[in-house]
């Protein structure tokens, strides 16, 4: 049995409250660990703590030490990348190829970011000759880091390598239902020898990160979730005006013309929604099929569906795993129902799938809704399930118009074998991520994040760590006379 504790200040200790909570294993709902649940209380240590860092040893450090700190944490990643993966899969339920594959990215986006801290330098600006006008960047200070329960340690990555790079100081919020690898990655930081207070582990619920929100000593909340906490995040920033960032919801348009490949794009229509039981906020779960080729591609994911294998993420031949928890469970079987009470066509799945192994954790089939119509709830809910809703659209133009009429934009692909359809198409979708061809690659190069209701700011990319940063104007003068503008 697992047991966590909080890292606050340099020390591990239990929460103020004593507060525990037990994780379960989303395959078997047996216990796993016992997490240490933080209050306000704790948070409010761990924000001190990092400000006293932020104002003290923290501020001289040096952009060639923090690259090497980012290097060094992309080491201990590899090192221990099996480990890590087999507890994010014990603890999420998704393969552990998908987790392996996450490892991987992990400690590509320490490196990316080492690489693109090193290279940092401010610029001097055209001037009179006595004077220095430079622009520079510098941290922007306390960080509160608020991450979800879908890929821990991935989206806790994508904010600790750009702030701690940056230059900040941090507090990691992680979901209290998917803590372990975040706990994990403490221990790690824990043989680094930071300064005490610059990364602070807080492990608890939404208390821990409202507090984070509201707290007027934090600078920033950089928080990946729901809409609903995101918009409480938000308002309560207000306080102080702290800088956020969001990563919100999605519901993604997987739209495929009648001239695509179709092989391919039914393999991917698979893929963009199933990958990790489609608890992916970029997952394509809103198919879109031009009418020509609506009938054939339903039929054959009808064919394709009922061979995907359903198991345990450790086993080999496995393809999918459980969700999450009991609430997503049963909020999944909701829409579902709520789907075919509304019209749609339930081709496959729907319930829970048949034998013993299957009766306890939180276990769906993987399902396809099909005749759905732009209209319905299912086709502007995130489902965030094991869910495809298919539409038939018979031109670009409606397609088109359907597809942007959603309150998300986080991302869409387009299957088609015309160059020039693929680019009027990429240009009007209104996502932040437009596939073409393809569904899901992303690159630490590439920014990630949302139009509209899926989110403010963008991770990864130069501007991903533009994000932890002030811009300042330096001017020093270095031959001051009086300027006699109001006389002698
Ligand atoms: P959630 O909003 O319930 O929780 C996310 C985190 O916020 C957790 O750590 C939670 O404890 C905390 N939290 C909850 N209420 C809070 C509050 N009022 N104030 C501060 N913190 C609070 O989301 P979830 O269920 O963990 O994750 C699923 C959601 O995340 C989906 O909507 C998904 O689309 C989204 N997501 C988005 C991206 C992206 O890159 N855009 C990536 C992954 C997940």
């Amino acid at each position: 049995m697992i047991h966590t504790q909080l890292y606050i200040d340099g020390q591990w200790q239990a929460p103020v409250a004593g507060g525990k909570r037990a994780i379960l294993s989303p395959a078997d709902e047996t216990v796993i660990a016992q997490a240490a649940e933080g209050t306000r209380d704790d948070a409010r240590l761990a924000i001190a703590a990092a400000r006293r860092a932020f104002d003290g040893p923290w501020r001289d450090s040096t952009i060639r030490e923090r690259a090497k700190l980012l290097n060094k944490i992309a080491e201990l990643i590899d090192r221990d990348a099996e480990n890590l993966a087999r507890l994010e899969s014990l603890n999420t339920g998704k393969t552990i190829t998908e987790s392996r594959t996450d490892m991987g990215d992990i400690a590509a986006t320490f490196r990316y970011f080492a690489g693109l801290v090193a290279s940092e330098s401010g610029a001097v600006n055209e001037a009179p000759h006595h004077v220095i006008s430079r622009t520079l960047r510098e941290p922007v200070g306390v960080c509160g880091l608020i991450t979800p329960w879908n890929y821990p340690l991935l989206q806790a990555a994508w904010k600790i390598a750009p702030a701690l790079g940056a230059g900040n100081t941090v507090i990691v919020k992680p979901s209290n239902l998917t803590p372990l690898t975040t706990h994990r990655f403490a221990e790690l930081l824990a043989e680094l020898d930071l300064p005490e207070g610059v990364f602070n582990l807080v492990t608890g619920g939404a208390e821990v990160g409202a507090e984070l929100a509201e707290n007027h000593d934090v600078d920033l909340v950089s928080f990946t979730g729901g809409a609903y906490a995101g918009e409480s995040i938000m308002k309560a920033a207000t306080g102080n005006f702290k800088r956020i960032g969001l990563e919100l919801g999605g519901k993604n348009p997987n739209i495929v013309f009648a001239d695509a490949d179709l092989d391919t794009a039914v393999d991917y229509a698979l893929n963009a929604a199933f990958f990790h039981a489609g608890q992916v906020c970029s997952a394509g779960s809103r198919l879109m099929v031009e009418d020509a080729i609506y009938d054939e591609f339903i039929a054959r994911l009808a064919e394709r569906l009922p061979r995907i294998v359903i198991g345990n993420g450790f086993h080999a031949e496995t393809q999918m795993g459980p969700v999450q928890s009991a609430a997503q469970h049963e909020k999944i079987l909701k829409l579902v129902q709520m789907g075919v009470a509304e019209g749609a066509r339930l081709v496959h799945g729907g319930k829970r799938p048949e034998g013993a192994v299957y009766e306890k954790g939180f276990w769906l089939e993987p399902t396809l809704l099909a005749d759905v119509s732009a209209g319905m709830k299912i086709a502007k809910e995130e489902i965030f399930g094991p869910v495809i809703t298919a539409e038939r659209f018979t031109s670009e133009e409606q397609v088109l118009r359907l597809a942007n009429d959603t309150p998300y934009g986080l991302a869409a692909a387009v299957w088609t074998k015309d160059l020039d359809k693929a680019n009027r198409m990429s240009r009007a979708l209104r996502f932040g991520t437009v596939w073409v061809n393809d569904y899901h690659p992303y690159f630490p190069e590439a920014p990630w994040g949302g139009y509209k209701a899926s989110g403010i700011g963008r991770e990864l990319s130069r501007i991903g760590l533009d994000e932890y940063t002030e811009l300042k104007h330096s001017y020093i003068n270095l031959a001051p006379k009086p300027m006699g503008w109001f006389g002698a």
